[in-house]
């Protein structure tokens, strides 16, 4: 059960979201920046995404009349300009996802100049400020929350404190938590990448699938929010989207379902906190000041 649940639109039972984060080829470039353009075959798996997954994923969801929310990094905008256009031109919400995937833990004191460059790639591209942020490999930090406060996001969607949306109280501000769980994720199920250091047993699509659609059913049944955080270079190939696109149609035919882009979910979880009908659990940051021994 959840304890403070929040009510959703039209009475739905449950909020749910796929996201897509397309990383491209990026990958490749920031783990192994001095030869990772001659590396083609993994080059060649991440443009599979913007080239073929993101088009068979867009149909999908005009099909089906659904929008969603994509995390793209600003080196992706720029260099995958066609899907980019082809999102938005769907509807879509296109969300922060750093610049060219670097780890904010490992750039830890040198955000700024990365997001900051990656924000104006947005302007440019999108025409519009992301709303929202998702860190490469959620690895958010202190100093990104300040920056998301400062440049007026209101969510970031990297962190696990919570089942269903919640607030983040800083000194600087407040930040909403569209919360992601490994559980939810396709990296462990589906990704093999030994060059940044993945040796992961890849899984059929029905049993790698499985352990989300268990995930669901939990958050249906009580009332919560349901989100995958999933990657077009991995749930978007063949064998697997036909499973996804089996189950949306299932859940949209059988279920009391509210799909909706993030930025919109987190428009409804403020409106219901301003209103007083759902209460919103607080977490305080910074956790810590100091190292912990
Ligand atoms: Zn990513």
């Amino acid at each position: 059960m959840i304890l403070n649940p929040i009510p959703w639109p039209n009475g739905a039972k449950c909020a749910c979201a796929i996201t897509f984060d397309m990383d491209a080829d990026s990958l490749i470039h920031v783990s192994r920046p001095n030869d990772g353009h001659q590396r083609l075959y993994p080059i060649s798996m991440g443009r599979y995404g913007p080239t073929v997954a993101v088009p068979r994923i867009l149909e999908t969801y005009r099909r089906l009349g659904l929008k969603q929310s994509f995390f793209i990094p600003g080196w992706c905008l720029e260099n995958y300009p066609d899907a980019v256009e082809a999102i938005l031109k769907g509807g879509h919400e296109i969300g922060h996802h750093g610049w060219i995937h670097e780890d904010p833990i490992v750039t830890a004191g040198g955000q700024r100049e990365p997001f900051e460059k990656a924000l104006r790639a947005h302007e440019k591209i999108c025409g519009r400020r992301p709303k929202g942020y998702r860190a490469p490999v959620y690895n958010v930090t202190p100093e990104v929350v300040d920056l998301l406060i400062e440049h007026g996001f209101d969510y970031d969607s990297s962190l696990m404190a919570d089942d269903i949306p919640y607030r983040m109280k800083t000194d600087a501000g407040v930040l909403y938590e569209m919360p992601v769980h490994w559980g939810t994720d396709d990296w462990p199920p589906f990704a093999h990448y030994d060059e940044i250091g993945y040796m992961m047993p890849v899984r059929s699509p029905s049993a790698g699938l499985a352990g989300f659609w268990e995930e669901f059913e939990a958050q249906y049944e009580a009332g919560g929010f349901f989100m995958l955080i999933v990657h077009p270079f991995l749930t978007g190939r063949l064998a697997r989207w036909r499973l996804v696109e089996q189950w949306l149609e299932n859940i949209l035919n059988s279920h009391d379902v509210w799909f909706a882009p993030l930025e919109e979910i987190c428009d409804h979880v403020k409106s219901v906190e301003q209103a007083g009908t759902a209460k919103i659990r607080t977490e305080n940051l910074p956790y810590y000041d100091i190292p912990q021994k």
